[in-house]
């Protein structure tokens, strides 16, 4: 019997799928005459087939097969795995569907070579796509599922397992420790529990229920959209797991990016140097630098800190700073943009973007080298682009020095002394007073429209923001903004999705850029969300959490937000495409 499978949820290239009830990631569990699998395991390992209940996956196909016989490690009682073999499934005769399992069959040899690892499985991936289950046998331990599954690898077997176990070595998380050198057995299992001698078959019972255990642990991380997180620490506990992820991150960078949504209510939480690398704050800099335009009527730019509280606004020292913009009559003139780390240059319109909005870090006062770097070169290239009158620097000592190294002839306001005393910011005020009388004045209206593009020219780009905004003025309380056009909503930005959300009259508009479309069958009725099969053609640059407009008969029928890469709903047999908030 062949395997159905359904993706139940995904984040990033994690994801949980369900075959007939039962959950990826999983463990196949390897059963043999010596070695009984547990009795909660959901898939069993047994000569070159997986049974699980009532499904049945055969790993072998007469033609075109790859014999891969499973390793036998040192010390590992050969006769065991003496006919036990895994082939490859032909992939000619499952091209295209979605339900069959690609085995990488020596992952095991390669897995000790981080780069050609991640090479290798990059390089399938780019060939086979992400729908499809993978599986590579004999790699995996409680230390190294989360990154494997973050990888897009969806099967573990319980070899390593069973392996410890023949070494007399208990799994846990966080590192494996030979039961002679544990004085005190830190595990509460029902193995650990029961036994006083620690044969081999209790710390494989012991392995077992830490690989399960971990299993689910991973799994919930996936669904709580947190598999990020997990890896992160988890891979803390071997180098070798570490360089694994940092190839990931360098190399798989456009395929990790695909799947990570512009929208998210978690906490960003940078917990190490790798949360750096992560897509959000990447993509965050990208569109900041290549599709972001200031505002147009400012002339100044005050560059200030960020605050430990988000959205920054809403900080006790950001109010602060407020109170005195608020005593200017042409406070509109100044353009505040946020030098923070890891994310960079934050103009004030795009503090409530995820992951602005949710950052989470370790505040020191102290920036390191490439964090210097990395502020340095992105306000460069952000002036090239923006430009200003004036430049007032209203930042902590360091971060002043690193800023004022890429600005010419910078307004200093503040010495040493802490910036949310009276004393400096009433010094600030005497400076910005003086400096913004210079210039024209800019009206709160007019500035709040320009505030608004510059916003949808980060969520859209420059040309598509230019079209949502034409004719229409910025209603509502910040953080809730109406763009309202002929006394009809266009669009709206709330704070808590930190993005805008298109009204029919705004999809139109959307529509007639040709861009963020998603094309579906003429016979497709629309009544809830837009389903994968439904597609015919989807805008490739859509990702998770866009907005999308939605034609049929190259008409607009709705609107809604993507809930799949554009080139995923083209290419996929099922899932959620779009889930519609407006139809016609
Ligand atoms: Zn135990």
């Amino acid at each position: 019997m062949r395997m159905k499978m359904n993706i139940v949820c995904r984040d990033e290239l994690a994801r949980i799928t369900s075959i007939d009830k039962r959950l990826t990631p999983n463990i196949f569990f390897i059963s043999t005459q010596h070695i009984m699998h547990p009795e909660f395991a959901d898939f069993i390992l047994e000569s070159n087939i997986v049974s699980s209940n009532n499904i049945e996956i055969v790993l072998e196909e007469k033609e075109d097969e790859i014999e891969c016989p499973l390793v036998t490690p040192l010390g590992f009682p050969e006769a065991e795995f003496k006919n036990h073999k895994l082939t490859v499934a032909d992939r000619r005769k499952y091209k295209g569907n979605g339900d069959t399992l690609v085995i990488l069959p020596y992952g095991r040899q390669i897995f000790e070579n981080p780069s050609l690892f991640v090479d290798k499985i990059l390089s399938i991936r780019r060939r086979i796509g992400w729908e499809k289950l993978f599986y590579i046998p004999g790699i995996g331990s409680p230390m190294s599922y989360a990154l494997l599954a973050y990888m897009g690898i969806d099967f573990f077997d319980s070899l390593n397992a069973i392996v410890a176990a023949r070494r007399g070595e208990l799994l846990f998380p966080i590192g494996s420790y030979s039961i002679n050198e544990l004085e005190e057995i830190p595990c509460s299992c029902p193995a650990c529990r029961a036994s006083k001698t620690f044969s081999f078959q209790d710390i494989l019972q012991h392995n077992y229920y830490m690989i399960y255990q971990e299993l689910k642990l991973v799994r919930n991380a996936i669904r709580l959209g947190k598999i990020r997180e997990l890896v992160e620490q988890r891979v803390r506990v071997k180098p070798h797991l570490i360089s694994i992820l940092r190839f990931f991150d360098r190399k798989g960078f456009k395929e990790i990016e695909k799947y990570v949504p512009l929208v998210k209510s978690n906490s960003f939480l940078v917990l190490t140097e790798d949360s750096f690398n992560r897509v959000e704050v990447k993509r965050f800099q990208q569109r900041v630098i290549d599709r972001y335009i200031k505002p147009r009527n400012p002339s100044i730019l005050l560059l200030l800190p960020c605050s430990y509280r988000k959205p920054y606004s809403f900080s006790p020292s950001h109010r602060r700073f407020n109170s005195i913009l608020q005593q200017l009559d042409n406070r509109y003139i100044l353009h505040e943009v946020i030098v923070t780390s890891p994310i960079g240059v934050v103009p004030r319109e795009l503090e409530l973007v995820y992951p602005v909005a949710n950052y989470d870090i370790p505040v020191t006062g102290v920036w390191s080298d490439d964090e210097e770097k990395m502020i340095q070169g992105l306000l460069k290239k952000y002036l090239e682009k923006n430009r200003y009158k004036d430049v007032v620097l209203y930042l902590p000592e360091e971060l002043r020095r690193i800023t004022s190294e890429v600005i010419r002839n910078p307004i200093i306001v503040g010495s040493k002394e802490n910036l949310t005393s009276k004393k400096t910011l009433d010094k600030l005020l005497e400076v910005l007073k003086d400096l913004t009388e210079k210039y024209n004045y800019v009206s709160y209206d007019e500035r709040r429209l320009e505030d608004m593009r510059s916003f949808l020219s980060y969520q859209f780009g420059k040309e598509i923001a230019d079209v949502l905004i034409r004719k229409s003025t910025i209603k509502g309380r910040y953080p809730n903004l109406r763009i309202i056009s002929n006394g009809k909503q266009i669009g709206m930005l709330t704070g808590e999705r930190g993005f805008v959300s298109l009204t029919l009259e705004g999809a139109e508009r959307l529509a007639s850029t040709g861009r963020y479309y998603v094309e579906i069958d003429r016979d497709f009725k629309l009544k809830g969300s837009v389903f994968a099969p439904g597609v015919i053609s989807a805008d490739q640059d859509i990702r998770i959490g866009d907005e999308v407009c939605i034609m049929q008969d190259d008409k607009l029928c709705a609107v809604g937000v993507a809930k799949m890469p554009g080139e995923d709903m083209v290419l996929y047999q099922h899932g959620e495409a779009v889930n519609v908030r407006h139809r016609i």
